[in-house]
């Protein structure tokens, strides 16, 4: 078997460790005859699998007593619409930030449901930066303030957190959350698909402020309802159960191997570094996000020659670096580097891309 290393940006590789787990107890999860797949959302022993991944998701954020935890369907899209329908609750007012593709799209669906504004927008330089926000750029009377956190195509992410006064701030974290510790409580709601640092695709986090549950427009489905979903323990009709096992086995790999989230983004900063130095000292390659608004998930960089970047991801294909093609909507390469990408793995891509470079700088 020969395992490549896979620079997608999600779904994205997995810990070793994590898929051994899980292929050891496939056929018998825990002495109960049966694999997770299988067993009824309701039983007792998937209850304790549910409520374990609940408490180490608690654990390893530092989540406060005062929010939910929501493990949910639909993916971080769905949220989308769930954040307008459940938050417009007073003025039905709020205040978008747009940097990158996925913030566009959630700010257009919430047109649907209220008055939404375009706080700010990094759009001008095809979302190479993060705006700087301040209080003042915000609507007094808003009922939240979105952003997307880490942007996941441009390769961006906030260095700060906005000070947002009064008004709860809200967070698409799909690509952040468990890539380094977060102060949970200068936010009102996080969401979160898992398919990027979190597990397999099929499973959207939602950490939600106790006082933000409960305020949903009437037209609000069912499904799409925090406080269904709250009152129900995320068991309003059947969860998406294997994807929050293999949650929970992420979880218990950043506990016990990485040794927690202060040690996780240690490495990642490590990782990132190590490819952003190389680029930044290359006369071939060339980071595309500024420097101090810089992923340390997704790395963008191109060569400057859209046959040249074609021939280079062809070419890393060919050497087991998989997925390593930008996004479709701006090319270029873009190496997702989540927790599961071994250190290994991005000193074989530096020596990889020194050795293209050599071949390729006079093209
Ligand atoms: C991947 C991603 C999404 C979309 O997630 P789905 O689960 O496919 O809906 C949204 N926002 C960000 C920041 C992402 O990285």
């Amino acid at each position: 078997m020969s395992r490549v290393y896979n620079f997608s940006a999600g779904p994205s590789m997995l810990p070793e460790e994590v898929l051994k787990k899980a292929q050891s107890e496939m056929l018998d999860y825990n002495g109960s005859g049966q694999s997770v797949m299988e067993m009824s959302h309701r039983s007792k022993v998937y209850d304790s699998i549910i409520k374990n991944c609940e408490a180490l998701l608690r654990e390893t954020l530092q989540i406060p007593d005062n929010y939910k935890v929501l493990f949910l369907q639909g993916g971080a899209s769905t949220q989308f619409s769930a954040v307008p329908l459940n938050l417009l609750s007073n003025s039905g007012k709020a205040d978008y930030i747009v940097s990158g593709q996925f913030s566009k799209k959630a700010a257009s669906e919430a047109k649907r449901y209220g008055d939404i504004k375009i706080a700010a927008s990094s759009e001008d330089r095809c979302f190479s930066y993060i705006p700087k926000l301040k209080k003042e750029d915000f609507r007094s009377d808003a009922d939240y303030v979105h952003i997307c956190f880490n942007n996941t195509i441009f390769g961006t992410t906030y260095n700060y957190i906005p000070d947002t006064g009064n008004i709860p701030l809200v967070a698409d974290m799909s690509s952040y959350l468990l890539s380094a510790p977060v102060e949970i409580s200068k936010f009102g709601l996080i969401y979160a698909g898992a398919q990027k640092n979190c597990g397999p695709a099929g499973l959207t986090i939602v950490i939600v402020r106790d006082d933000l549950i409960g305020k949903e427009k009437d037209i609000t489905p069912v499904m799409l309802n925090y406080k269904t979903q709250a009152d129900n323990d995320s068991m309003y009709n059947t969860p998406p159960c294997y994807a929050i096992y293999i949650h929970m086995l992420v979880l218990e790999w950043i506990k016990n191997t990485i040794g927690g989230l202060e040690n996780m983004q240690k490495i990642n900063i490590k990782k990132a570094s190590a490819l952003y130095d190389f680029i930044d000292s290359s006369e071939l390659f060339k980071a595309t996000a500024d420097k101090e608004d810089r992923s340390l998930m997704n790395v963008c960089f191109i060569t400057g020659n859209p046959d040249l970047d074609k021939k280079f991801c062809t070419e890393a294909e060919a050497n087991g670096f998989v997925n390593i093609k930008g996004h479709r909507s701006v090319g270029g390469m873009r190496a997702s580097i989540y927790n599961a990408m071994p250190e290994e793995g991005i000193e074989k891509l530096i020596v990889f891309m020194k050795e293209f470079e050599r071949n390729n700088k006079n093209v």
